[in-house]
């Protein structure tokens, strides 16, 4: 099946690879192998000088496994190019370092572990990135001016659900001639489609929604053909490159993503107006109630708000880890996007290495809970966040 551009988002995640098994089997076999070879030195040289597409040395992403799920990712972004990673830090570093040497500009709450990249790793490289708040994204055309090439953020922000407008930065960098990357794993392409509104770049720990099941790591990054060549080589000498048993396990993924997180949508909004009427809540951070901040800014650019929030408990943080600990059903685990439901509480996982200072200019307090809403039945997700609150409102 040739998967045009009129399909929908699930026949593309399920039909998205033009690759067929020889003996008809409906999926790809797993080419577990590092090599390939040919019949002749002329044919050999066609594909190591590029003359021919296809497989060479499973290092090079020249695997027809990860041809076929980099051809059915870009079918679901709508992207020129995917290419596939062993980590989500693999994609954004391989990024970086193809894009990044003339400065970065990182825009508001990223992923601890990348915040850490760009502020210690990277610059230790030369790599230097300028660091703005949501709210302070006046400050970004100086930024520009002064020389990022690069500009990079999430959407909505971890763990306080900040929606950044893409439309509006990606205009803001083009015209001081900077590229544009975002982050998209919380909302994942079902939510959330930053190349149509203008970024150059997707990235994804496919780690979270994409792989869906926490039992994978993996990174892609999307964009032009002509914006991707130059990261190639990075990502064949960084030895970045995903297995051909995880791109098969996460092609198996994407043909149940639309699915996931659409029942990851609508349980994550009613575990939101849940909390939102709880006592014990004193505030809840979700795109999709209208109470929120950014409901209007998300509900025009988003397709869906997610399942993540974030719930702010009346209490300090001890009394928010002893909420956090008597959940059952919600795993206190720092990850997020899979079949399991999990809670984590912030400032002892994803930002313990901030400073409470710099938590508190961040907006992230201590009695913040990140809540990753899976895929089991919303009711019994409420009835464990409702008996965790109720039995600690009653230890107080
Ligand atoms: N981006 C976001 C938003 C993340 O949450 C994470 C990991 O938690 C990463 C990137 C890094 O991904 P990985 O763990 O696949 O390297």
């Amino acid at each position: 099946m040739n998967v045009g551009n009129t399909v929908g988002l699930s026949t593309k995640a399920i039909h998205g690879t033009s690759l067929k098994d020889a003996h008809g089997a409906p999926h790809l076999p797993i080419y577990n192998t590092t090599t390939f070879a040919f019949e002749n030195t002329a044919a050999l040289l066609d594909v190591v000088e590029g003359r021919t597409p296809g497989a060479l040395y499973t290092r090079y992403g020249l695997n027809p496994s990860i041809f076929a799920l980099e051809e059915t990712m870009a079918g679901i972004e709508g992207a020129e190019t995917a290419w596939a990673f062993c980590s989500g830090m693999g994609a954004e570093t391989a990024l970086f370092m193809t894009y990044g040497r003339e400065g970065i500009a990182c825009i508001g709450d990223a992923y601890g572990g990348t915040l850490e990249l760009l502020a210690d790793q990277l610059p230790q490289v030369g790599i230097t990135t300028d660091f703005i708040l949501g709210h302070e994204l006046d400050q970004l055309d100086a930024l520009l001016q002064a020389g990022a090439k690069l500009v990079f953020f999430e959407t909505p922000t971890n763990p306080a659900l900040e929606i950044l407008d893409i439309r509006a930065i990606a205009a803001t960098a083009h015209k001081h001639g900077a590229l544009v990357a975002v982050d998209n794993t919380f909302a994942s392409p079902v939510n959330q489609r930053p190349l149509k509104l203008g970024a150059d770049f997707v990235v994804y720990s496919a780690t979270k929604y994409l792989g869906g099941h926490s039992d994978l790591t993996a990174g892609i990054l999307l964009g032009t053909a002509e914006l991707l060549t130059p990261v190639w080589p990075w990502r064949k000498n960084l030895g970045s490159m995903i297995a051909p048993e995880t791109a098969a396990l996460l092609a198996r993924s994407l043909r149940t993503l639309t699915i996931r997180v659409r029942q990851q949508n609508a349980s994550a909004q009613a575990v939101a107006e849940a909390m939102n009427a709880h006592p014990r809540v004193a505030r809840v951070l979700y795109p999709g109630l209208p109470n929120f901040p950014g409901h209007a800014l998300a509900a025009e650019i988003m397709s869906g708000f997610g399942g993540i929030l974030t719930i702010e408990i009346d209490g300090d943080t001890a009394a928010t880890s002893a909420v956090a600990d008597k959940l059952a059903l919600f795993s206190l685990a720092p990850s997020l996007g899979g079949a399991e439901s999990l809670a984590t509480q912030p400032c002892t996982t994803t930002h313990h290495g901030l400073s409470a200072g710099e938590r508190a200019r961040r907006g992230i307090s201590d009695s913040m809970i990140r809540l990753s809403v899976g895929l089991e039945d919303a009711e019994d997700l409420i009835a464990d966040l409702t008996q965790a609150l109720d039995q600690e409102n009653q230890a107080i």
